[in-house]
């Protein structure tokens, strides 16, 4: 517990030790423009704004409630409620931030200026980039926006529409009814996600309609904390939860939103009653329009400053990045805007960026009722890219542990108080 709590404390502690005293001090009116205030924007704004009051902080954000994915897995169970897992951003502009609620339409890396759908222009001296993902329409063949009515995502915060849909999909269903779910492969937001969404289905399904199954067709062989997951689902779920990997068929290739089919890559296909379709993914348009992204969709960046490899002056954060080892988390975009916002200023001040980052990321998972999972991991600048530091980190022991697993369940509960007041609280 103690080694648990130390981890979190010190991921969210981070802004002491990356804010430099020289780079901290006051300077005229450097304009640090953010763009998305989700779990890397909103981070950035606050660290920018706590730590570097000269300095004039906008955030450009079309939405005036952020819904979050992490706890929306609980909202599917029905064990919390959309509202819950919703933030305005008063607290955020009571701050000092600039919130424009208008939506980021082009970038001008050459000129350092934001052009905003509402007309308006924006000059910068630096740019927080932390927009999120786009699914890809089309990576399933029938899956587009139209289809995801019917077959819902669930897998981009929006107004929370996506996760009252599926919601509302699971109650409708009759007991014995099969859920599908498609999921992608690597890299997408949030690896352990589907599998939590998988735990939490279930344990709605066990409450409410016990007679039900789930197929879950994954593109992959293997995936995050997978003998955890699976010791929970045959602990709690015994035979209720159909897992097919890859190589045994299990890329879904194909959809009929219609009559509910999922067809694989070698032509079976699967008719359930409720189907979750969580389609391949790339870096969202405004970061792919800008020209940042490489072939594969998302944006490459130095992984001291966090600066686009195809771009001076804009600073890429969150998942529309690629840096594995690192995984696409929100506490990964929260730990690294840190370190970007301290760069950003400190190079348009003329400085050298905060020297031997370590970036932080705790991933917890809900499995059932009091039932939680984890992995912490730390990771470096190393090599062309991030490196996991070496003898850090560490995941939940296998075995019976009633206690721990309610207890990870508590400290995920803090921690997600803890990075939702970070961003969104006074
Ligand atoms: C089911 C699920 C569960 C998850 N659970 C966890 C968890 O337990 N722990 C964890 O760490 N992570 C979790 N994640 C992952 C986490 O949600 C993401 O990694 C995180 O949201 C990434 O932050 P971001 O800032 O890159 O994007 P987001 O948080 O999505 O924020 C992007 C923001 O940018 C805005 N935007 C987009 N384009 C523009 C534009 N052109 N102009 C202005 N604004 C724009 C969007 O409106 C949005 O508000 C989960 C994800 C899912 C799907």
């Amino acid at each position: 517990m103690t080694a648990l709590l130390t981890r979190r404390s010190l991921a969210l502690g981070t802004a002491a030790l990356l804010a430099a005293p020289s780079v901290a001090r006051a300077q005229a009116s450097l304009r640090l423009v953010i763009i998305g205030g989700g779990f890397g924007g909103a981070s950035a704004a606050r660290f920018a704004r706590d730590t570097y009051p000269d300095v004039q902080v906008t955030l450009i954000e079309p939405r005036t409630r952020f819904v979050t994915c992490p706890y929306g897995n609980l909202v599917i169970a029905g064990k919390r409620q959309l509202p819950e897992i919703s933030f305005g951003y008063d607290a955020v502009r009571a701050r000092g931030v600039t919130v424009l609620h208008d939506r980021a339409a082009g970038i001008d890396a050459a000129a350092r200026s934001v052009r905003l759908a509402g007309g308006q222009s924006l000059a910068y001296d630096r740019l927080i980039l932390s927009p999120g993902i786009a699914l890809r329409w089309g990576g399933i063949e029938g899956y587009d926006e139209a289809a995801s009515e019917l077959l819902p995502h669930a897998w981009v915060p929006g107004d929370g529409g996506q996760t009252a849909l599926l919601r509302r999909q699971l109650e409708a269903m009759e007991d014995g009814g099969v859920v599908g779910l498609a999921i992608p492969a690597n890299p997408f937001r949030c690896p352990p996600g589907p599998y939590e969404r998988i735990s939490m289905i279930a344990s709605y399904l066990k409450r409410a309609k016990p007679r039900s199954k789930i197929l879950a067709l994954d593109a992959k062989e293997g995936f995050s904390k997978q003998p955890l997951f699976q010791d929970a689902w045959a602990a709690l779920y015994p035979g209720m939860i159909e897992w097919v990997p890859g190589n045994r068929d299990g890329r879904v290739v194909k959809v009929d939103p219609r009559e509910r089919v999922l067809e694989t890559e070698f032509g079976t296909k699967h008719k359930v009653a409720v189907a979750n379709v969580i389609p391949p993914q790339s870096a969202a348009s405004i970061a792919i329009e800008a020209g940042l992204a490489n072939a594969g969709g998302w944006v490459e960046v130095d992984p001291v400053t966090f600066e686009a490899k195809a771009a001076q002056g804009i600073h890429v954060i969150g998942d529309a990045n690629t840096a594995p080892p690192m995984p696409k988390s929100g506490f990964i975009a929260n730990s690294t805007s840190r370190q970007a916002v301290a760069s950003a200023i400190a190079l348009a001040r003329g400085g050298q960026p905060p020297g031997n980052p370590t970036y932080f990321n705790t991933c917890y998972s809900h499995c059932g009722d009091e039932y939680g999972i984890s992995v912490v991991n730390l990771f470096r600048p190393g090599g062309q890219g991030f490196v996991e530091t070496p003898n850090s980190g560490g995941i939940s022991p296998r075995g019976d542990h009633p206690e721990q697993r309610r207890l990870e369940a508590v400290y995920a509960d803090a921690w997600y108080k803890a990075i939702t007041d970070y961003m969104f609280g006074a």
